[in-house]
This record gives C-alpha cells, structure tokens and sequence, in this order.
C-alpha cells in the first residue's frame, strides 16, 4: 500500500494545472467538457524519459462484480494484428478512495478487475515507449508520439462514452494531435467523443515546431520534431497548403474542426491515416534530398486523400470497429490503390508536379504491376482479403500475389479512361468517388457491388465486366484504351533483368487526345 500513497498524490497532481497549454498550434479556443456526462479521464504523465516509460492514469464508470480492460489488437489502418499489452510494464487498480483492487491478467490483450460495489475505478499503469513505428508508442529526450490502440486500455462495453486526455508533459514541451481542445476542471484536456476516436488520434510531444494554415474553413497544422533536420517551414507549408488546397477542392469538402500533420523525423517510414490528422515517419537524411522531399509531398497527399477515402468513404467492415478482431475486407484496392492515383493526380492538378513528374510516378507502378507474377494468380479482391497473411499491411507482395496498391493504383488509372471513354468524357472516375462518398461517407460503409452500382449509375453504362475482369480476377490488365484515349504511349526497355515500361505522350497526338490529356491531368 506504499505505491498506493504515491499514486494518490501523483494523481491529485495530475488533475492540478500541467504543462500542457500549447498557445502557439492553433487550439487556443476551447470548449468545456459536460460536466453531466460520465467522462472517461487519461492522464497521461511523462517522467522518466531515460526509461522511456509513460505512465497513465485512467478512471473509468464500474458495475458488476468484475470489469473487463483491454487493449486492442490492431490500429485501423494498419492490417497488422500487434501486441501491444506487451509494452504494460505494470498496472495497478485502485478505487476512487486509494485503495487497491484485485486486478488479474486474463491472458490474450485483457485483465480482469474486480469491482464489487465500486462506481469509479481508477488504473495506473505504466508503458515502454521504445517503439518506432506508426501505430506504437516512443519517448526520446526531444519527443513522444503516441498512438491510440498501444496506448488507451478501456473498459469492455464502455466504448461508446465521451473522454478526455490531459498531458501532463516535461517543461516547455508543446503538442499536437487532431482532437479537440476543451477546459477540462483546473487545465485543458483533449476530448474524444467516444474510445474510436481516441483510438483514431496520436499525439506528438516535445521540442516541436508548430506550422498553422487554413483551407476551406479548416485550421490545419503541421507538428514536428526540431532538431533533427533543416526544414523550410515556409516551403513546407505552402506546398501543403497548396496539396490540400486542391484535394478539399476535389472533394467539395465541407469545414472540419481541424486536421492535424503530425511529422516524426526519425530514422523509420511509413505513414498512417486518421480522420483528423496523419501521422508519418520521416528520415531526415532522405527528406533533406530532392527526391526525398519529393516522397514526403506524395505520402503526405496520400495520407490526406485518406481523410477522405477510407476514413469517411470506408468499406462496410471498416468501422465502427472491433478492436479485439480483425475485420476482412474486399475493396482496400479503393481504399489504398485509388487513393494514391488521387493523391499523386492532386499534386499533378495542383501544379506541385509537372506531367513528366506524374507520368513517372504511374510508370514506377506499372513496371511494379507487370514485373510481378503474383498479378496473374491472385485478384485485387483476393490481395485485399488476404491481407492479414500475405503481407506486411499490404505492403511486400510474395511470387504469389499481388499489391492492392500497385494493382489497385493501376485499375484506378484504367477504370477512368474506360468511364472516360464510355461517356466520351462527359464523366470521369472523380465524379464516381464523389457520388460515393455523397453516399457511403458518415456512418454508412459500402460493399463491393454498391462501389460498382454508384459508378454504373454514374455513367450510365454496366460496369460489371470491367470489375470482374480487373477486380475479380488474375488476369492481365489492358492498357491500350487508356493509352489511345489520352494519347500516351508505354516505352517498353529491359532494365537489369526486369521490364522497365515508361507512359509518354505521344509526339503527335491528335487535339482530340490532347484535350482529354489536359481534362484528366490538369491545366497546371
Ligand atoms: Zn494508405
């Protein structure tokens, strides 16, 4: 009972005003919490940085005799399943007096506290944060980024109740992340209007620069850490500005309460969409580099068309989800492949890249695709279903199947000229995704057939031969309709064993072409 002394003083501390008010990003108009409602409350400490240990306070509602936590086994997003109770280097239960309560592991990502008579149940544990990944958690002298599944146990059944999270930071240290900033008692906090949201919004911490812009009614930021590579703030944020400028555009986006950049410059890739901010790695030395500033802009665009296709326009299984398992699904080819061909056409549309930059980009994936002899054994659909064995996310396709990325990227590129074509060029791919997403976004998911029924009804024409054949099945994929409707060409060469195919356009394509060039790639 000696820790439990501690800990009710360290919690009292907590509740008192912590370092945590970041003036400079944006959030400085708040909104209290409802008092009426029963929040759950994280308060979460930073202390021992040489331990790279987080702590965390949480209270929660009780009933019943016994009360189920757990911590996920999956970040959406990330087709991965993880363990991340694993990092729990010690948890304690108490009540909301101090005293402490029988608390057992109940194997798998769950403990079981027992709860006879209490009403409000108070767990301290505490968490290694040396994980430098998207969707796990790391603490360093100069930063913390913190990741919703490998960070917030809840309460089994509790998942639909409002909460909020107060940052109880090093001096000095600021922070950012896409949730709302409310009063919260004495301090402020951050609120999340249920545990998916939470769940759906890092947090960064530290020494960090804090970038601000506006687009269509919706404060953006961008967060990263200092120190470990020259930026060109302004840069930075005008070729973002101008990246989103052009994505809401596209999307005819109504205001969000804010959106969120948040950039780790550490020696680790990859990025992850949330619905109100993304949080990607960055090396330092690679972004210091033309193209790899070049890779930053094309995976920051990814992550931002996201916010659209795949966090608001999602597949059925996608959401509300079950954190505890994992769901299978059939379209990540929409959700990841046409977002990159939207995400790369928006920097081409916003004049960030010029025709030569995009056509490269699209060629890299088509040498990818027809190098790959997994393209002629698996289908899109196949590769999207599997992909909690076949891959790392999606990402490193075997011999025997294929990227949803890479194919799904191309089918985007196909199934535009092909509407294009149909309808000659009254109707494009992009008035399809914004009569889906005018349709599935919110609360309603899609299946496979409605994606296809939104496009027939779209373009007026059956669609149902197309999907079967370039969805459905592990066939070779057509290129000459797109190639003849916007006056390209594939230059075919051998390049250390592989097909290295190049998209030009031609040297004398017709007006005709020309305009539908210009129609599909921008003016810019
Ligand atoms: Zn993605």
């Amino acid at each position: 009972m000696k820790f439990v002394q501690g800990f009710v003083l360290a919690f009292v501390v907590a509740l008192l005003p912590v370092h945590m008010a970041c003036a400079a990003n944006g959030q400085k108009k708040t909104q209290a919490v409802d008092q009426a409602k029963p929040s759950i409350e994280y308060v979460i400490h930073v202390k021992d940085i040489p331990g790279q240990i987080v702590e965390v306070d949480a209270t929660f509602p009780a009933s019943g005799a016994d009360t189920t936590l757990y911590l996920p086994v999956w970040t959406p997003g990330y087709y991965v399943k993880e363990d991340y109770k694993k990092n729990v280097v010690r948890i304690n239960a108490y009540d909301k007096s101090g005293n402490e309560l029988k608390i057992a592991d109940a194997g798998g990502n769950r403990w079981t506290v027992a709860t006879p008579g209490i009403k409000e149940l108070v767990v301290r544990y505490a968490l290694l944060a040396k994980e430098r990944s998207v969707s796990r958690n790391e603490l360093t002298s100069s930063y913390l980024v913190l990741n919703g599944s490998a960070t917030y146990i809840t309460v089994k059944g509790e998942e639909s109740l409002a909460r909020v999270v107060v940052l109880d930071l090093p001096k000095g240290w600021k922070n950012a992340t896409g949730l709302k900033r409310v009063k919260h008692g004495h301090s402020y906090g951050y609120l999340a209007e249920n545990y998916e949201e939470l769940v759906d919004s890092p947090i960064m911490a530290g020494d960090l620069e804090i970038l601000e812009f506006t687009s269509m009614g919706t404060p953006h930021l961008i967060a990263y850490n200092r120190g470990a590579v020259a930026v060109d703030n302004e840069k930075v944020r005008s070729n973002l500005k101008t990246m989103v400028d052009e994505t809401r555009k596209f999307w005819h986006a109504k205001p969000w309460r804010k959106y969120a950049f948040l950039l780790a410059f550490r020696n680790s890739g990859g990025g992850l969409e949330h619905a109100h901010s993304t949080l990607v790695n960055l090396n330092p030395e690679r972004f210091s580099t033309a193209a790899g500033y070049d890779s930053f802009l094309a995976l920051l665009a990814h992550e931002y068309q996201h916010s659209f296709n795949v966090k608001r326009l999602r597949p059925l299984e996608l959401g509300p989800f079950d954190y505890e398992s994992t769901p299978t699904v059939s379209t990540l080819w929409i959700s990841e492949g046409l977002t990159s061909y939207y995400s790369n056409l928006m920097l081409k549309r916003s004049g960030l890249i010029g025709t030569d930059g995009y056509l490269d980009m699209l060629s890299k994936q088509i040498s990818a695709l027809q190098n790959s002899p997994g393209r002629l054994k698996q289908s899109l659909a196949q590769s999207s279903l599997g992909v909690w064995s076949n891959s790392n996310s999606g990402i490193g396709a075997s011999d025997q199947t294929v990227s949803y990325y890479i194919k799904g990227e191309v089918a985007g590129f196909l199934l535009d000229a092909h509407i294009r074509k149909l309808t000659d060029g009254a109707v494009s791919l992009d008035d399809v995704m914004r009569a889906a997403y005018a349709k599935y976004s919110g609360d309603k998911g899609f299946r496979p057939e409605d994606f296809t029924a939104v496009a027939e009804s779209v373009t007026g024409h059956p669609l149902k031969d197309w999907f079967d054949k370039v969805v459905e099945s592990p066939v070779e994929v057509d290129y000459s309709e797109a190639l003849g409707w916007y006056g390209l060409d594939l230059q075919k060469a051998e390049e250390k064993g592989k097909q290295k195919l190049t998209l030009y356009v031609l040297k004398n394509p017709s007006q005709k072409q020309s305009a539908q060039r210009l129609d599909w790639l921008g003016r810019k």
